[in-house]
């Protein structure tokens, strides 16, 4: 070990004897793969492939997880090992924690009676790594999920154990971080062509005419590539909202309100639900479409709430 500029020790070699070792052993899925937990997962997700119903019905395979998953009473199975990892990261300052992302791999489907059963090891300890929230390392685990012990697909899930960045002080010259710019591919393109308008489209498919929303180069209803687009009229309501208090971004100051809108069209979007505080938005509040000029380089869709929230 040796100490670094900030104070904090560097452990990687004693992180990286981590690797490979059993995170998760021997864990049993509470319930065999079936068709009501299948049901509720499209009903939230919305989605009505035919794949997902009927005699011969597979699981949605994004539903790997859920099927791994020990529910509010829990799952015993996680191993010294990884509880050691996470106590030596703990005392060497890293002790926030943050998801950041996770990657499966798909083998077979799943079927409604399929057991399932997984255990998880510990793949990857990152190097040190110094992000916008802090300083830590990413600990990747891969769990591998079977079905009657047939691997039918792996779930790999990163987390950052970090020691928070310190606050910068106010006014100290910086300027204020910029709000992320949005990724623009050849399947949104034409979307923020239309922000750029002042128009936002919904598309269209062009076989079956569902709106959907976010962009997508196919239609979840029907499978056709085949699309045009509409123009929303602007008027919507809230669907729904969260109010982030943590973490802080930069460039967002907590707490502010993240709307889901739902357009007059039927789609929704997530957007800022402006002119009313954030501890006044409501569901079902009419929104109005606005065009903010975030700064010089970026536009975005906000609403306008229409009937002030009393405050
Ligand atoms: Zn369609």
């Amino acid at each position: 070990m040796k100490d670094t500029h900030d104070g904090v020790r560097d452990i990687h070699d004693g992180l990286k004897a981590y690797e490979g070792r059993v995170a998760a052993t021997a864990g049993v899925g509470k319930d065999l793969v079936n068709e009501p937990m299948i049901r509720h997962w499209c009903e939230a997700m919305g989605d009505t492939n035919p794949a997902y119903a009927g005699p011969e019905a597979v699981a949605p395979p994004t539903m790997l997880q859920a099927w791994t998953m020990g529910g509010l009473s829990g799952h015993t199975g996680r191993s010294e090992a990884y509880d050691e990892l996470l106590a030596l990261l703990d005392g060497a300052g890293y002790t926030s924690v943050v998801a950041t992302d996770c990657e499966q791999e798909y083998l077979r489907p799943l079927r409604p009676g399929d057991a399932i059963t997984f255990d998880a090891v510990i793949e990857l300890v990152s190097e040190r790594k110094t992000t916008k929230l802090g300083t830590g390392h990413f600990v990747t685990t891969r769990m591998d999920v079977r079905a009657d012990g047939e691997l039918a697909g792996t779930h790999r899930f990163r987390i950052l154990k970090y020691a928070p960045a310190a606050a910068k002080p106010k006014g100290s010259g910086e300027p204020a971080a910029k709000r992320p710019r949005p990724v623009v591919n050849r399947d949104n393109a034409g979307f923020w062509e239309g922000v750029a308008a002042h128009r936002l489209l919904v598309q269209r498919c062009g076989d079956c005419a569902t709106l959907r929303f976010p962009w997508l180069p196919g239609c979840n209803t029907c499978g056709s590539r085949e699309w045009d687009t509409v123009e929303a009229s602007g008027a919507g309501t809230v669907f729904s909202y969260v109010v982030m208090h943590h973490p802080p971004f930069p460039a967002f100051a907590p707490p502010y309100a993240v709307g889901l809108i739902e357009l007059a069209e039927g789609v929704r979007i997530v957007s800022n639900v402006i002119g009313v505080p954030y501890d006044k938005v409501r569901i079902g509040m009419p929104v109005r479409l606005e065009f903010l000029r975030v700064d010089e380089e970026l536009e975005l869709p906000v609403f306008r709430a229409q009937d002030g929230g009393e405050g």
